[in-house]
């Protein structure tokens, strides 16, 4: 390396000595001198503007633009040399107070930079003393500017410089790290900074107007003005875009270069039989996605398909006809469900759509029936045995599970296909675990989701997966009601609720109560095997017990008891959560289904592909509790037949609430794709990447997967036309470079498949 140049990958720890490598580091997870310059500014004051300090809230830790009002040092009686200063800062409306004790006389000379007028910068976490907000012993750094005594006002010419510029940035800080010490390491690494090689090719740099990369990692820290900051960011959110674009097409030549076993569909087989049982026709949507799904199953290539449907929009009638050709062609299918719940109704109505079919090994098969196989976490060791025996001897074409698939002792003869239902639910690794139980060739994949995906989502998270969309809904289905239900302004309302569940069931309807919580003594994780899906819907955001003074989310065993013995005694009440042992969970489904039980009180266990038509109205309690999408799921689960369904959404949240207008758009539209942008914008887009972000800081700090779908698309084209001409990226080192900057260490995160 040439002295006095820093190049991207160099350690902060050389770059910027020890302490500081160090602190940032530990603080930020910022390891290289790219890591540094990614670490993007928050926001930017213009100079001459002042924070709002109304807009302030106990317990954040802000960094503040504010000028001083006056200053006052008051002594403390008794206690010597010590004493507190107080400093008034202003953005000339609202105040705020400044907090210093001083153990000695001489500690007060710093303090005395903080001239009246002057502006600085002032750095804590808020807290409130008498009701007003003050900020106590702040990180500050005065702003050079006229002061009436310049002796008291001590600022160096190197801060004079640095904020000279229009924009002054300020930085995502911790209270150990202040944004002004992070602009200053930011300084000292761009000053003598060599960014190399532009990774973006000249040419399309040319055809979209974009920036130079050494340019635009200087502007975005050091912006001249507004225009100089747009076009830096424009150009840095292409990187992403770019190179997240390029590794996908790489990820999809690579994988179309596998082998698989080609599984054609076979005439006069199970497939067929199945078709001449089914007992409706299939709308135009599933025969389309079917003749698709049939196609790439015949190829040598493995099928990397992404089915995304409504609920309700017969996603698993496609997955069967799928399993059934690979059965056909003498593979093995696995069904791999998120509960045990769902993964029990799967059995039990592949098993009844199959009838003889499903047989094998028994009286009255069908002659060339297969064997399905259940295979779930908690069941008996004899007939996990015996599903095992069938699996590994191929006796079982299909077998469906929960995540006890995975396990090592589950060995098939020949894994053809591996189907994911409702895909969100299944980690990285889940998914490799089960591909690769096929022996020697991929075996072929279908993922099924019913949260729908925005497209910009399913271009960067699924971005080496090909889609289908499902966008009708079989015929003869009943539109869903859904109202919120103001429990707190209007109790009467709840009433009105369950008096409708009465009359609901008194027509001979069935009806879903559902808690965030199960209750009881036992720690609460319901569904063990997914510890963080229930109780708190929201993906784990809101912490469990007490949340800020409020009583804990009702809990399924108390709201069942209270319901028993008061609005909805006499009815057959029943409850299902995670904490059942397997088998209960089987026998409550099928009462349910059965028409035995009036009344299910759940917690979110039935929020993915339950189907229990004869069900039509869904009581949701603290349904602010749950998310979005969660919500539209649960009320997926009634209106799946003739009669229309009808969900309540109960909440104590105040009318105008964020939870409230959340709850208010649920109830607004049945557009899944609609409310998975609304969910989209409310959560950081970390989450929406998942876990695979976790971990190392998130790659995509600037792409906005709603805002930015433009860009994206355009990205995905510009960087697959790259890769097609040259898969290896040979004649693209810089590129391949920031492929491996951006997403190196997190391999996983492409690994989505
Ligand atoms: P999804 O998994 O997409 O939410 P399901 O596959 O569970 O939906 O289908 C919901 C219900 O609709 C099931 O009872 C299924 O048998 C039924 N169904 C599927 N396709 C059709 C169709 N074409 N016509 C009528 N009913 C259908
Ligand atoms: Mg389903």
């Amino acid at each position: 390396m040439l002295p006095g140049v820093t190049t991207l990958r160099e350690p902060l720890t050389r770059a910027l000595g020890p302490k500081t490598g160090k602190a940032l580091e530990t603080q930020f997870g910022l390891h290289t001198v790219g890591d540094l310059l990614r670490h993007y500014p928050r926001r930017y004051y213009t100079r001459g503007e002042l924070t709002d300090l109304s807009s302030l809230r106990e317990g954040d830790h802000v960094t503040v633009l504010a000028r001083v009002d006056h200053v006052t040092l008051h002594p403390m009686p008794g206690k010597g040399p010590r004493s507190r200063g107080e400093v008034i800062v202003t953005d000339d409306r609202a105040k705020l107070m400044l907090t210093f004790f001083f153990r000695s006389a001489g500690a007060q000379y710093a303090f005395r930079r903080m001239v009246p007028g002057m502006v600085g910068m002032f750095a804590g976490t808020v807290s409130s003393f008498r009701g007003r907000l003050q900020l106590i012993h702040p990180e500050y750094e005065m702003l050079p500017g006229a002061s009436p005594d310049a002796d008291l006002n001590p600022i160096s010419t190197e801060l004079a410089a640095e904020f000279a510029t229009q924009m002054i940035p300020v930085y995502p800080a911790s209270a150990k790290v202040s944004s002004w010490v992070i602009s200053r390491s930011v300084k000292a690494v761009l000053d003598p900074l060599d960014a190399g090689e532009d990774p973006l090719p000249a040419e399309l740099r040319e055809r979209y107007g974009l920036a130079g990369r050494a340019e635009a990692i200087r502007a975005i820290h050091r912006p001249l003005d507004q225009a100089d900051l747009d076009r830096a960011k424009q150009r840095l959110k292409w990187d992403e875009a770019f190179s997240l674009q390029a590794a996908l097409a790489q990820r999809r030549l690579a994988a179309a270069a596998m082998p698989a076993m080609p599984r054609p569909r076979i005439a006069g087989g199970l497939a067929d039989e199945f078709d001449t049982r089914l007992p409706f026709t299939l709308t135009a949507g599933q025969v389309a996605v079917g003749a698709t799904i049939a196609r790439e199953l015949a190829c040598a290539s493995p099928m990397h398909r992404l089915l995304q449907g409504e609920v309700g929009s017969g996603k698993t009638v496609i997955a069967i006809r799928a399993m059934l050709q690979v059965v056909d062609a003498g593979g093995q299918a696995a069904l791999l469900a998120p509960t045990e719940v769902l993964a029990q109704q799967h059995h039990r109505s592949v098993t009844g759509l199959l009838g003889p079919l499903a047989a094998r090994g028994q009286l009255g098969a069908a002659e060339h029936a297969t064997g399905v196989a259940l295979l779930t976490g908690s069941m008996g060791a004899a007939a996990r045995r015996s599903a095992l025996a069938d699996v590994f001897t191929g006796d079982a074409g299909i077998a469906i599970g929960t995540h006890a698939l995975l396990e090592e002792q589950v060995q098939f003869a020949d894994l053809g296909l591996v189907v994911i239902d409702e895909q969100h639910r299944f980690g990285v690794e889940q998914r490799d675990a089960l591909r690769a139980k096929a022996a020697d060739n991929r075996p072929h994949v279908l993922v099924m989701t019913a949260t729908p995906i925005p497209r910009t989502v399913a271009m960067t998270v699924y971005g080496d997966l090909e889609t289908s969309t499902l966008t009708e809904l079989p015929a003869g289905r009943s539109p869903i009601a859904t109202h919120v239900v103001p429990a707190a302004d209007k109790p009467r309302y709840l009433q009105r609720a369950w008096e409708r569940v009465r009359e609901e069931v008194a027509q001979g309807q069935q009806a879903y109560v559902v808690c965030p919580r199960i209750g009881g003594d036992a720690p609460d994780s319901d569904e063990a095997e997914y510890p963080d899906d229930e109780d708190f819907a929201d993906g784990g955001t809101i912490p469990r017990g007490v949340v800020g003074g409020r009583r804990q989310p009702l809990a399924v065993l108390d709201v069942t008891a209270a319901l028993d013995q008061g609005p909805l005694a006499g009815l057959r009440i029943a409850v299902l959560h995670g904490r059942l042992p397997p088998e209960e969970k089987d026998r409550v489904m099928r009462d349910f289904t059965a028409g035995m039980i009036d009344v299910l009180v759940a917690t979110s266990v039935i929020e993915v592909g339950v189907d229990v038509p004869n069900a039509t109205v869904m009581v949701i309690m603290d349904a602010e509790r749950f998310g979005v999408s969660q919500l539209h799921q649960l009320r997926g689960r009634v209106g799946r037949g003739a009669a229309p369904g009808l969900c309540l959404l109960v909440s104590e949240a105040p009318p105008a609430s964020p939870s409230r207008e959340r709850l208010e758009a649920v109830a607004a539209t049945l557009d899944g794709f609609k409310l998975s942008r609304l969910d989209l914008e409310q959560r950081r887009e970390g989450d929406i990447l998942g876990a695979a972000q976790a971990g190392r800081q998130s790659s995509l700090k600037l792409l906005r997967l709603l805002t930015d779908e433009d860009l994206i698309g355009q990205a995905r084209q510009e960087a697959t036309a790259v890769v097609s001409a040259d898969p290896q990226l040979a004649a693209h080192p810089a590129l391949r470079e920031a492929i491996d900057e951006l997403f190196g260490q997190q391999a996983d995160y492409l690994d989505k498949t």
